[in-house]
């Protein structure tokens, strides 16, 4: 099938290799550059030669790139097209072709490679980027009705608070007629869906916040894989292309649900225990494991969130009759059965990765089973109190702080628990009670410098000291005592 997100794949790295790009491999997810914690875009790689740091081997390439977009964690199920991993397909030119070829080859690739309808493909430009505008008007002759204009937000690319940036042109697909939405909001995906970014990298954010031309001008693209075969394959968003709908489906298997009659909010659950297994599956496979810090925190963060989704769905054990067991493993086995072409490596680190998971994953339901009584207790309390006083329901900090010490209970899993009940958490007394045992404690907890740019808001939420949550109260003891 040539529409197949494997085939759409091969078809991208193909155009491009007869165009004179090399083919190069996808690099790591845990990336050679201290100012991102996980590989964000596809020109991570490359971001020495972009800044003249390194000599180009060739002056172009083209890949297929694993990304982690923590930022993107909540979009999940949301949105139609956000991912916590995805595949970015990439063009680049290391100060040889520009512009005008960029755009020529992004059209040629989406409407006579890909067969996309000229007349469902729009353009935006960078406010003042008369020169793309121009290109896309002039020279491949779309109409002017069709190209806008848009701030630093949506085309101005930087891969962080420093480094190589550009003004960038971006291709949506309009799914108008299918849909029926008439607004004109590039932003709004109900009726268009961004998918094809070509970055013109030709500056340098420095420390200061100024930006000072690079040497050389540089193309850098992204096209979410994905995306375009949600496009390509006519369904409703990417989750249920062939890239992530059999994760879906075994994950409904065993929930004993049907994905295509569930309601809105089981969809969601099938969502996003799809998209965190197979980002987690990916995070391992390249040599994260699950910690407290950094890059392990964040795979721990999507375990957690997987197995207690999993559990609202009613999944039990490893949801095959064994009750003792582990269900992420088995969910894992399907993604790493679809990555033999993305990522052929994988394979040989199968048992490693389940291993993993099942560990994790049995190690978290012991503290969820021994918090959550205490936890149901509070939340009950709260809504009364809550419905007899006339205010929002409330878990004080204080509860919080004693599930989290006592019990192990990760912090954000009560907040999410509360959430869905419409309780608040009163985080800023649990922030006071966290800070208070910090400095009765006064132990040397190692501060992490944490990421910049795209895990910042993640690394927020990452508490500065170890985390001790769910470890057993003997290796409490020992770093307090
Ligand atoms: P969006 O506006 O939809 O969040 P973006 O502008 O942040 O996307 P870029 O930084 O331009 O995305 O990345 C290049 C391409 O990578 C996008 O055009 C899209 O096809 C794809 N992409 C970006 N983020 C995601 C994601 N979270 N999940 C899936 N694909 C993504
Ligand atoms: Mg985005
Ligand atoms: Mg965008
Ligand atoms: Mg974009």
């Amino acid at each position: 099938d040539p529409n197949s997100g494997n085939s759409i794949r091969r078809r991208f790295l193909e155009f491009f290799a007869a165009r004179d790009h090399k083919v190069l491999p996808s690099s790591s997810l845990v990336p050679d550059d201290p100012t991102v914690l996980l590989t964000i875009a596809g020109m991570l790689q490359f971001k020495p030669i972009f800044l003249g740091q390194v000599p180009r081997r060739v002056p172009r390439a083209t890949t297929a790139q694993k990304c982690i977009r923590t930022n993107d964690v909540e979009n999940v199920g949301r949105t139609a097209r956000h991912h916590t991993m995805f595949i970015m397909c990439g063009n680049f030119s290391f100060g040889d072709y520009f512009k005008k070829d960029a755009i020529a080859w992004a059209w040629e690739l989406s409407t006579k490679e890909f067969g996309l309808p000229a007349d469902r493909l729009w353009i935006s430009v960078y406010k003042d980027d008369d020169e793309a505008f121009a290109l896309w008007h002039d020279e491949v002759g779309v109409p002017v009705e069709r190209i806008k204009r848009m701030g630093e937000e949506d085309n101005f690319w930087s891969s962080g608070v420093t480094g190589p940036c550009g003004p960038c042109s971006e291709i949506y697909y309009d799914f108008h007629p299918e849909r029926g939405c008439l607004d004109v909001d590039l932003g709004d995906d109900t009726r268009f869906l961004e998918f094809y970014n070509l970055v013109f990298m030709q500056y340098n954010r420095t420390e200061d916040g100024s930006l000072e031309p690079l040497k050389q001008k540089n193309i850098d693209t992204g096209l979410g894989l994905e995306r375009l075969a949600c496009i390509l394959q006519k369904v409703p968003n990417n989750y249920e292309t062939d890239l992530i709908y059999p994760i879906i489906e075994k994950a409904s298997e065993l929930a004993n649900v049907s994905y295509s009659v569930a309601d809105e909010s089981t969809k969601t659950k099938l969502k996003i225990i799809g998209d965190h297994m197979r980002a987690v599956v990916y995070l391992i496979s390249d040599g994260v494991v699950p910690s407290n810090i950094g890059r392990g925190y964040v795979v721990r963060r999507l375990i957690r969130r997987t197995v207690r989704t999993g559990r609202l769905l009613g999944i039990k054990g490893d949801g095959k009759g064994n009750l003792e067991g582990a269900f992420l493993p088995v969910i894992a086995q399907k993604v790493i059965d679809l990555s033999y072409e993305i990522d052929p490596d994988m394979r040989g680190q199968a048992p490693r990765i389940l291993e993993e998971l099942k560990r994790e994953e049995l190690r978290f339901v012991q503290t969820l089973e021994r918090g959550e009584k205490l936890l149901d207790q509070k939340l009950k309390e709260a809504l009364s109190n809550g419905s007899t006083n006339g205010c929002t329901p409330c878990l004080s900090g204080k509860d919080a702080f004693l599930l989290y010490d006592t019990y192990g209970f990760p912090v954000e899993i009560t907040v999410e628990v509360a959430q869905e009940l419409g309780i608040q958490v009163e985080m800023n007394e649990f922030d006071v009670e966290m800070e208070n045992q910090r400095q009765q404690s006064q132990s040397a907890h190692n501060t992490v410098r944490l990421a910049v740019g795209n895990d910042a808001d993640l690394a927020e939420t990452i508490p500065e000291t170890e985390f001790l949550g769910y470890e057993t109260l003997s290796a409490r003891a020992k770093v307090e005592g």
